[in-house]
């Protein structure tokens, strides 16, 4: 069966378009009402991260709003003052005029002085405390989708679209919701400057900001169009940045290097690259250029209003009784709403769309997950003691898929039962150890842990009864010591139980040999002087973890693959001996293992087609004893 993923839906802010006319009101308030909830959400990530730091990105706000309209009446008094020095030129010393005559420019100059320094001192802080909140929230952003990330369920992460989520959110990340935040308080900074200078303009003439502000619109009108095309543009070639960022890590995956060097895959991966990246790019520059040249045309249009009201200053100051710090107290004003009307429709756009970007992070966050208690207070099993695990008529599919990889089982394995799961590759042996530990529910049927559906039971505290090995198991850049202890984390810490459980594993031995023994760092990820150990070391301290974990379920999912064939002896051995009072499920290739196991359970298409004892099977001359025939066949041509 060919796995299908799920058509990868295109989602915006999530609001269908109106198809009537008489639907663009609602559709109007959903969509600003959408915009405001997205905003809040970005205020409160951001007061989640650093409340101080958003109190004083408001003050700034505020500050950076009324100081631009106070330095325009400075330096209006100040060329007035100026000018009628000018015209009344005294011939007094120096000293005298700076007393007299020259006072109260100077005093103003002083003002002017203050007023500069401030705003430097404004914009100092601006940086600061931007800076300081930037990494405060991204840090913030990063943990949450973390956390989240290690809390959905497993069968989340086969679903495209949730990665798909992921990914965004994890992209977004970064300073995008500061961005939006800083860019509203500029907004409404810009907002309390530009009706400051409309009352001043007002005074003038109160069609000039009403003409300004119409000039204004065409432009704006641009900008918000482009903010969603891009927008949009985004969301529909987002595979294709997916795509990009897999061949990235694919090409800079340390794992991967050998393989594409030896295979010579390097220079077919980046022409793979370059090929996604063509078809991105050569949409978004069309974009950008398109942008830029409707960018210039309105820009025309408002340029000319904005000559025409100059020429108006000019003409009043000059023929009616203005003085010259009026022409560029107006002028100034002029200029400052024509600033702040396109800043305050650019912020409003990118905010736009910024918000709609947050979306994507808001929709990771509500990743609900399905694999929860179904009664109100879970049970919790008893830990230490002897477990019945019984399926019942269980089928399964996987999210996505439409076929049943595993198909109405029904078994009984106890404590202290050895139980090995024989099948080829594909049969649903790993499938069905995900569905017994409850990482994923059964479509159909149930399963049974000590008489109860294992769904009424804490999930924690049953996933607490397991002690697993999965085929990719986890090599943790840490210490070989704290590579065993992760099997069981809340456990104080003692360094005889990890070289205790190491000695079961057969670990002992070589991490001893290791520069730092228990204490040498693994991997030379971070550490220049940490160690690579070969795929069987690696193995054998995974099953350190497992036994470490004192569980009263152990499964091993084909744990001896990298094993030699007398390693693999040795931890079977122990294994059993470990386990020999508890429930072990062993999956395994090589059939050796199974001649001493309690139970043999062969799975062939997700079916149970034999159970029994290895001599029972054997004499059944079925499906099992096939397998092991050709495998000591195998063997023996081996030799
Ligand atoms: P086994 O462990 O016996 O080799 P698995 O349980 O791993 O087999 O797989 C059983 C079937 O389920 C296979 O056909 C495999 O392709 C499919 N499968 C496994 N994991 C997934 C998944 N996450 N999504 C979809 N199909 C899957």
């Amino acid at each position: 069966m060919r796995y299908q993923p799920p058509p990868i839906r295109q989602r915006t802010d999530g609001i269908e378009k109106p198809k009537r006319l008489t639907e663009y009101p609602s559709y109007l308030v959903k969509k600003i009402k959408g915009f405001f909830s997205r905003l809040f959400y970005i205020v409160r990530l951001v007061w989640e991260a650093a409340p101080a730091m958003l109190v004083a990105l408001a003050a700034l706000c505020v500050l950076d709003g009324i100081v631009p309209i106070v330095g325009a009446y400075i330096s209006k008094d100040l060329l007035n003052a100026v000018a009628a020095l000018i015209g009344s030129k005294s011939s007094g010393s120096l000293v005298d005029n700076l007393f007299t005559t020259m006072r109260p420019a100077l005093f103003l100059l002083l003002a002017y002085f203050i007023y500069t320094f401030i705003k430097k001192i404004l914009l100092r802080l601006n940086t600061v405390v931007t800076g300081i909140s930037g990494e405060l929230v991204t840090n913030h952003i990063k943990e949450k989708i973390i956390i989240k990330a290690g809390s959905v369920d497993l069968s989340s992460f086969d679903r495209p679209e949730f990665y798909e989520k992921l990914e965004n959110a994890n992209r977004e990340a970064g300073m995008r919701p500061l961005h939006i935040l800083n860019a509203t308080f500029n907004l409404i900074s810009a907002m309390i400057s530009t009706v400051s200078f409309i009352v001043v303009l007002a005074a003038l003439s109160p069609w000039a900001p009403v003409l300004i502000i119409c000039a204004a619109v065409p432009g704006a009108a641009v900008n918000y169009i482009y903010r969603n095309r891009n927008f949009h543009y985004m969301r529909r070639h987002s595979k294709e940045r997916r795509e990009m960022n897999y061949y990235t890590a694919l090409l800079t995956d340390k794992d991967m290097a050998k393989e594409i060097k030896v295979m010579g895959l390097g220079d077919t991966l980046v022409g793979k690259y370059r090929t996604v990246f063509g078809k991105y790019y050569k949409g978004i520059r069309r974009l950008i250029i398109r942008e830029g040249a409707d960018q210039i045309a309105v820009g025309l249009v408002s340029t000319a209003v904005s000559c025409l009201l100059f020429a108006y200053v000019a003409y009043n100051v000059i023929f009616g009784d203005g003085q010259i710090g009026d022409y560029s107290l107006y002028t100034g004003a002029l200029t400052s709403i024509t600033g702040y009307v396109s800043l305050l429709m650019n912020s409003t756009s990118s905010i736009y769309e910024g918000t709609l970007f947050i979306n994507n992070m808001m929709e990771f966050m509500d990743e609900r997950a399905e694999v929860v208690p179904t009664l109100a207070e879970p049970r919790v099993p008893e830990k230490s003691s002897a477990h019945t695990l019984e399926l019942q008529n269980v089928s399964f599919r996987y999210p996505g898929t439409d076929k049943n990889v595993i198909e109405n089982l029904n078994l009984t394995i106890r404590t202290p039962e050895t139980v090995v799961l024989v099948g080829l590759n594909g049969a649903g042996k790993t499938t069905l150890i995900k569905l017994l530990m409850r990482l994923y529910d059964p479509t159909e049927g149930r399963i049974l842990l000590d008489g109860h559906d294992i769904r009424e039971y804490d999930v924690s505290a049953l996933y607490d009864l397991f002690g697993i090995i999965f085929q990719d198991f986890g090599k943790y850049a840490e210490s070989a010591a704290e590579n065993i202890r992760f099997g069981d984390v809340d456990r104080e810490y003692t360094e005889e139980e990890i070289v205790s459980a190491a000695l079961h594993a057969d670990a002992d031995g070589f991490i001893r040999e290791l520069p730092d023994g228990y204490g040498t760092h693994l991997t030379r990820m971070f550490e220049e002087d940490g160690v690579e150990l070969s795929g069987g070391q690696w193995q054998k301290l995974s099953v350190a973890r497992a036994f470490y974990k004192r569980s009263d379920i152990l499964i091993l999912d084909e744990p001896t693959a990298s094993l030699d064939a007398m390693a693999e002896r040795a931890v079977f051995d122990r294994f059993s001996e470990l386990s020999e009072d508890k429930l072990a499920i062993f999956v395994s290739h090589r059939l050796s293992s199974a001649t001493a196991a309690d139970k043999i359970v062969v799975l062939s298409d997700g079916r149970l087609v034999e159970l029994g004892t290895h001599k029972e099977l054997m004499e059944r001359g079925g499906e099992y004893c096939k397998l092991f025939t050709t495998q000591a066949d195998r063997y023996r041509l081996d030799v």
